[in-house]
């Protein structure tokens, strides 16, 4: 059994709503079940500013899949609800990033372990170390100190459940 944490984004189409469709179908893929989810958090895109403003949330899993089998299962999922691979950091239904599998280092073209942006990213940090505070990257540094470092500069915003925009 492994523990993995998956990173999900949306900016298209009621983005709420598919990031929360999504938390309960990460629970039903298989050999896989969700431990914990974190809040949802709105953030301004990276990359092309031209675009809605984001939806994230990180969710950890206990599961029997490998990495690959379930990176597979991520963009399977990815695709039924309707993304579109268009310009690179662009609007998107669905995101979902695999960020952290175990304390597994990977670099092949198709995965790499851990998700090498994940540290710069606040979106990603701050939801991570709300569900996981005490977890250490294989490198060493701690979740949640990464998350106070960064989320000093450019805090992603707590949705709470009473103000959630309307899918
Ligand atoms: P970023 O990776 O900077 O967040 P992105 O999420 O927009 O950008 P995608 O277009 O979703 O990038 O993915 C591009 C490719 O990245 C995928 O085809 C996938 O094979 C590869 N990839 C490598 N490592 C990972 C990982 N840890 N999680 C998800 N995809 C990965
Ligand atoms: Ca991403
Ligand atoms: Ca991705």
């Amino acid at each position: 059994m492994s523990l993995a944490w998956i990173g999900l984004g949306s900016n298209l189409d009621a983005p709420r709503a598919h990031v929360e469709r999504a938390l309960d179908e990460l629970h039903h893929l298989p050999l896989t079940r969700r431990q914990h989810a974190s809040h949802l958090y709105a953030t301004r895109p990276i990359g092309p500013a031209d675009q809605p403003d984001f939806i994230n949330a990180v969710a950890q899993l206990e599961t029997r899949l490998s990495p690959l089998a379930l990176l597979d299962q991520l963009q399977a999922l990815e695709q039924r609800h309707g993304r579109v691979r268009e310009r690179r950091w662009g609007p998107r239904t669905l995101d979902l990033d695999l960020l952290l599998f175990d304390a597994q280092c990977l670099a092949t073209p198709r995965l790499t372990l851990p998700h090498p942006e994940m540290t710069q990213r606040a979106f990603v940090l701050v939801p991570l170390a709300e569900i996981a505070p005490t977890l250490v990257l294989p490198d060493g540094h701690d979740v949640a100190s990464l998350a106070a470092s960064l989320s000093e500069e450019a805090p992603p915003a707590k949705i709470p459940p009473r103000m959630l925009p309307k899918p």
